[in-house]
C-alpha cells in the first residue's frame, strides 16, 4: 500500500507519500519565519501554522506524487517527542483521515523517522548499523538492528545540550541570523577551523565514551565572543564559525568511528538536521573512509523534518506485518527511542 507519512512535532508541517521503500512524493510546510524574530520555536504560532498547513501539504505532496486520497493504503504520524500543541494537530488530522479513509494508523517515533529518512535514498539498512543522530533536540549513538522489530540500543546520548542546539544558541550570541546552524554553515565557509582552539567535550580517556556534551563549548564560543566586544573589537565571526564547526565536527565523528570500531560495525548512518552541516559530512566522510567504514547519509532536503521520513517507518511497519495503532492513540511529547512505533505492535 502507498502510506502517507505526517510529520507535525515542531515547526516543519511535512506530508510525504511511500510505497515499498520508494518515496513518491512529499511536501513540507515550514512556520521557522514566523518564529525567527522570537529567535526560536514558539509552540503556540507552530501549533497553528500545523493547523493552516495540514491539507495544503497532503495536497501538495499527493501531486508531486501523482496520486489522489483514494490512493492511501495507511496513514503513520509522529505522535512523539516533539511540542506537545504541534503534536496534537498532526495526530488529530491524522486520525480523522485513517477513519475516514478506512485505513490503519500507525504512530511514529520522530527519531526513527529521522534514521528511516536515509532509506529512501539508499535502501535498506544493514543490519546491525551505527546510527548517529544529531539533532536540534537530541544527539545520540545508536545500535540499530530492524528498524521495525528489534529494540534501539543507545551508546551514548548528550548529557545536556544537542548538537544543533549548540549551533543554534551559539549563533544568536553571534549575531546570526535563526535558525543558527545553516548560518554558521555558511559563515564557517570563509573561515579558519584553527583560529580557535575550542574544547572537545567528554574526548578524555576517562570520559565516558558515546556521551556527548555542548553546553560547556556553548559557554566557550559565547566567551570568546564576549571577549572581543569587551575589547572593542569587530568579532572575526567566520573564524568563530569555522572553529565551532570544527569542534563539533570533531567530537561527532571520532565518538561516531571509534563506536563502529569497537562494535564491529561495518555501516556508520549519520541522520538529523546537524547532518545537513558540511563539515560534519565532510569530516566523517573522510574518517570513515581511513577506518574502512561505509558511510551513509541522507540527501540535505530528508535530513530535517519531513514527512517522508515518516511516511518511511511506517512503510517499514506494514511490511512487517505491525498492529496499527488504536484510534485512541495518544501523542508522548518527550517519548524516548525504543522502538520505532510509539504503541505496542504485535508483529505478523
Ligand atoms: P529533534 O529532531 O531532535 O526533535 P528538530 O526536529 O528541531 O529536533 P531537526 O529538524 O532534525 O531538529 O534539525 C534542526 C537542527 O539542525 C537545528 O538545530 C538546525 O540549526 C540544525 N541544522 C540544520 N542545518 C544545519 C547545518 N547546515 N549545519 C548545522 N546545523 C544545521
Ligand atoms: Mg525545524
Ligand atoms: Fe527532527
Amino acid at each position: 500500500p502507498v502510506v502517507l507519512g505526517i510529520e507535525s512535532s515542531c515547526d516543519e508541517t511535512g506530508a510525504g507519500l511511500v510505497s515499498d521503500g520508494r518515496l513518491l512524493g512529499h511536501a513540507v510546510a515550514s512556520s521557522m519565519d514566523e518564529h525567527a524574530r522570537f529567535g526560536g520555536v514558539v509552540p503556540e504560532i507552530a501549533a497553528r501554522a500545523h493547523l493552516d498547513s495540514f491539507m495544503p501539504v497532503i495536497r501538495e505532496a499527493l501531486g508531486r506524487a501523482g496520486l489522489g486520497m483514494a490512493d492511501i493504503g495507511a496513514v503513520a504520524v509522529t505522535t512523539g517527542p516533539g511540542l506537545s500543541g504541534a503534536l496534537q494537530v498532526g495526530l488529530a488530522g491524522a486520525k480523522t483521515l485513517a477513519f475516514s479513509l478506512g485505513v490503519p494508523l500507525y504512530g511514529v517515533h520522530h527519531l526513527a523517522g529521522h534514521v528511516a529518512a536515509d532509506t529512501l535514498e539508499h535502501g535498506p539498512l544493514p543490519d546491525p548499523c551505527m546510527v548517529l543522530i544529531v539533532s536540534g533536540g537530541h544527539t545520540s549513538l545508536l545500535l540499530v538492528r530492524d528498524l521495525a522489530r528489534d529494540p534501539i540500543v543507545h551508546l551514548g546520548d548528550t548529557v545536556d545540550d544537542a548538537a544543533g542546539e549548540c549551533f543554534d544558541k551559539v549563533a544568536r550570541v553571534f549575531g546570526l541570523p535563526y535558525p543558527g546552524g545553516p548560518a554558521i554553515d555558511r559563515s564557517a565557509r570563509e573561515g579558519d577551523p584553527r583560529a580557535v582552539a575550542f574544547p572537545r567535550p567528554l574526548t578524555g580517556a576517562r570520559d565516558a565514551r558515546y556521551d556527548f556534551s555542548f553546553s560547556g563549548l556553548k559557554t566557550s564560543a559565547a566567551r570568546w565572543a564576549e571577549q572581543h566586544r569587551l575589547r572593542g573589537e569587530e568579532l572575526p565571526l567566520a573564524d568563530g564559525a569555522a572553529s565551532l564547526q570544527e569542534a563539533v565536527a570533531d567530537v561527532l565523528t571520532r565518538k561516531a568511528v571509534a563506536a563502529c570500531r569497537e562494535h564491529g560495525v561495518g555501516t556508520l548512518v549519520v541522520v538529523g538536521g546537524v547532518a545537513a552541516n558540511s563539515r560534519v559530512r565532510a569530516l566523517a566522510e573522510e574518517r570513515c573512509r581511513a577506518a574502512g567504514i561505509a558511510l551513509r547519509v541522507p540527501p540535505l532536503k530528508l535530513c530535517t523534518d519531513n514527512g517522508a521520513m515518516i511516511a518511511a517507518v511506517g512503510d517499514l511497519l506494514v511490511r512487517a506485518g505491525a498492529e496499527p495503532a488504536p484510534l485512541d492513540v495518544s501523542i508522548d511529547p518527550s517519548a524516548p527511542l525504543e522502538y520505532a512505533a510509539l504503541h505496542p505492535v504485535a508483529l505478523a
